[in-house]
């Protein structure tokens, strides 16, 4: 007799709040989503969620009882101990989402950070799969980042890590969401480079770029500027370069501090696919420490695009439900 159980896994974003059943192998089997509202307090958030679990067990005649878990991954600072969300920037301070939804259903829930989610999913099931420690990189709106270390996530000790978006690459560099300047997140986001692009073509006024844009600079996104840039845009060109080379030097301190055997690349910039990986594979490995032992066979930091895409969130927090030693 085959035993079908399924988990659960619901992505708290600051825009939409996505849940899906995922089996045991880290398959999304479906999944729904709805808008996050932000601005509303936790327990009318937890209502949604409920709701919208509802919902798709019972789209999927599954029930209850065959769900082993439910795992929520959260933006912010998540306290594992009390299972609460201390601090997110957008969302809420000091909600206890896990027994805030206990209410609903009485299955095991799990809570989780986002970012260590979606590394949590790459890891298991996705482009750093079958390596026990990986980094995961979410480039995004800002620079985001989870670590699977030795088949653990790494948290530090206050479940405050890792920021690896709030480190500085450059001095005196331009001013950071966190408050300080010169963060790799301020050089390296989407956001960072669609307000470099902004500057350029007010230099460069007859760019391709204003006329993908129509004309309306609140237009722009990452997408319109790779797409100048592979129509050999020289504005792009000059604002794209700059661009992979500080993502670049970011990647190589990474390197540097973790050398773990694979890095995930996450998020709407790695939509660039291959043509990144090779964009920035000459200026790592020129740099990269571990670059004076190649001809000792040093294995090197394998850099992979993830699979997982938008769903990785979904599924590494299912995942936490299994409780494979990653907690
Ligand atoms: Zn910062």
């Amino acid at each position: 007799v085959i035993e079908l159980r399924y988990l659960v896994g619901i992505d708290l974003g600051g825009t939409n709040i996505a849940v899906g059943i995922v089996n045991s192998l880290g398959e999304i089997i479906s999944k729904i989503s709805t808008p996050t509202k932000r601005g509303r307090t936790y327990q009318l958030i937890v209502e949604d969620m409920a709701r919208l679990v509802k919902e798709i067990t019972d789209k999927e005649k599954i029930e209850m009882k065959d769900i082993i878990g439910i795992g929520i991954g959260s933006p912010g600072i998540v306290d594992l101990e009390s299972k609460r969300v201390i601090y997110s920037c957008n969302l809420f301070k000091n909600a206890p989402l896990c027994s805030e939804l206990g209410k609903y259903f009485n299955v095991p829930i799990f809570i989780e950070n986002d970012g260590n989610c979606a590394a949590l999913g790459e890891s298991f099931c996705g482009a750093a799969k079958g390596t026990a420690s990986s980094l995961t990189v979410t480039i995004g709106t800002g620079i985001g980042g989870g670590l699977v270390l030795n088949g653990k996530i790494f948290r530090g000790f206050n479940y405050a890590g890792i920021e690896i978006g709030h480190h500085v690459i450059k001095i005196d560099g331009e001013s950071c969401t966190c408050g300080r300047n010169g963060c790799w997140e301020a050089y390296s986001s989407a956001t960072a480079l669609i307000r470099n692009v902004k500057r350029a073509i007010k230099e460069y006024p007859s760019s391709i770029i204003s006329e993908l844009c129509c004309n309306d600079e609140e237009n722009i996104n990452a997408k319109i500027v790779f797409d100048a840039y592979h129509l050999k845009d020289p504005t792009a060109k000059i604002v794209i370069s700059e661009y992979f080379s500080n993502l670049a030097i970011g990647l190589t301190n990474m390197i540097n501090i973790f050398q773990p055997e694979v890095i995930v690349l996450s998020g709407g910039i790695s939509n660039q696919g291959e043509q990144l990986l090779e964009s920035i594979h000459d200026l790592i490995q020129k740099s990269v420490y571990t670059r004076h032992f190649v001809d000792f066979v040093l294995p090197q930091t394998r850099i992979k695009i993830a699979s997982l895409g938008n769903d990785a969130g979904i599924v590494g927090a299912a995942i936490l439900a299994l409780r494979k030693g990653y907690l």
